[in-house]
């Protein structure tokens, strides 16, 4: 179970917000965030990340504390350990594929199958700027997951990918998340892939980001 209720304050064009943000998520579920442009999506994933701090809230992930404001507690980005994958993918441009995942773990044995699994073992050796658009999308992905996280948080993962390509990795993706019982989260603007993702995975629920 993932519980969360956190309040911080935004800048949005309307001025000063509160980006107000609770719910209760089961583990192993896909929770679908919706919401219109500018009212804190990206934001709620990486406060939730640790990426950014709210004014106050709790964050509790599968028993473990990683934010509770009341106790200043706050738990590193590195502790929490949340897969995260960038809109802009943030790649490191002198790394190669390869390098990419080995940085974040030293099992092979996973590095391969997700290099299988995201269509890049011919390429490791490349650096993102030899990488097509969707290409440097999918190691954004895989990337999140070499650590297999509990959480993952992905903000519009699938938007440079075309539509074979999506659901092949889409589908891929589904067997990893029942595989890890990873919960995710998920900013997309196509309810259709969202659709995708959560059918025949059991739980999903819409989490309104709305202000
Ligand atoms: P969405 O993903 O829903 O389009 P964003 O989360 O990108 O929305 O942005 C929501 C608003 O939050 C923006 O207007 C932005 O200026 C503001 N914002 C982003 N980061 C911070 C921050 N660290 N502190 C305060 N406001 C922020």
């Amino acid at each position: 179970m993932i519980c969360i209720d956190i309040e911080k304050k935004i800048k949005t064009y309307q001025g000063q917000q509160a980006l107000k943000v609770s719910g209760d998520f089961a583990a192993g579920s896909i929770v679908k965030i919706n919401g219109p442009s500018g009212a804190g999506k990206t934001t709620f994933l990486k406060i939730v990340a640790g990426f950014i701090q709210p004014e106050r809230g709790n964050i509790i992930v599968n028993d473990r504390v990683w934010l509770d404001t009341a106790l200043k507690i706050s738990l590193s980005p590195k502790k929490r350990m949340a897969g995260f994958v960038f809109q802009d993918y943030a790649l490191f441009p002198n790394m190669t594929v390869k390098e990419h995942l080995e940085y974040a773990t030293a099992d092979n044995e996973w590095i391969n199958h997700l290099l299988k699994i995201g269509k890049l073992e011919t390429l490791t050796t490349h650096k993102p700027q030899y990488l097509s658009g969707g290409q440097q999308q999918r190691l954004a992905i895989l990337r999140a997951l070499a650590t297999k996280p509990q959480l993952l948080l992905m903000d519009e993962p699938f938007s440079a990918l075309d539509p074979e390509n999506k659901t092949a990795l889409i589908n891929e993706l589904k067997l990893v998340f029942n595989k890890l019982g990873t919960t995710v989260f998920m900013v997309s603007h196509n309810p259709q892939e969202l659709e995708e993702l959560a059918a025949g995975l059991g739980k999903s629920s819409t989490l309104f980001i709305n202000n």
